[in-house]
């Protein structure tokens, strides 16, 4: 476990979002992407070693639109960056934690994500990323 690897933030419009950090504060919005699997569009705000992840739904279907008319905009969950995710899962699941995949996804920027149950989490939505090109290769997939 090496940090907290970003922050995500469910938002109406990303570009309306970024401003406060970008022309607010100076941060540069380093990456934008489409990750059309998980029906969400990101954009990664780097702060230090991690990110602002500001995430807008793509249609109606994808779980942020799903967050944002329940709750609004927010914290929509927080990202810790793992070295071996499966190992990961494996460790949280035998401490009787509930998963929301069984296997990891590709996440943005070709991390291999999963997700942990907020119940499992002090009602928190936590998410273990495993950066980058090693997750292109295991998935084999652009997105
Ligand atoms: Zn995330």
């Amino acid at each position: 476990m090496t940090t907290i690897d970003h922050i995500g933030i469910a938002v109406h419009d990303i570009q309306a979002a970024a401003r406060l950090y970008t022309e607010g504060l100076g941060l540069s919005l380093d990456h934008i992407e489409d990750v059309t699997a998980q029906g969400v569009r990101a954009a990664s705000i780097t702060v230090g070693e991690s990110s602002i992840e500001l995430l807008e739904p793509l249609g109606e279907q994808s779980p942020i639109a799903g967050f944002l008319e329940k709750r609004g905009e927010g914290i929509h969950h927080i990202s810790l960056r793992v070295a071996d995710i499966r190992a990961a899962m494996a460790a949280l699941k035998a401490q009787g934690a509930r998963l929301l995949q069984e296997e990891p996804v590709r996440g943005v920027g070709g991390a291999l994500v999963a997700f942990v149950h907020p119940r499992s989490a002090n009602g928190v939505l936590l998410e273990l990323s495993q950066p980058g090109e090693i997750g292109d290769k295991e998935m084999g997939e652009g997105a």
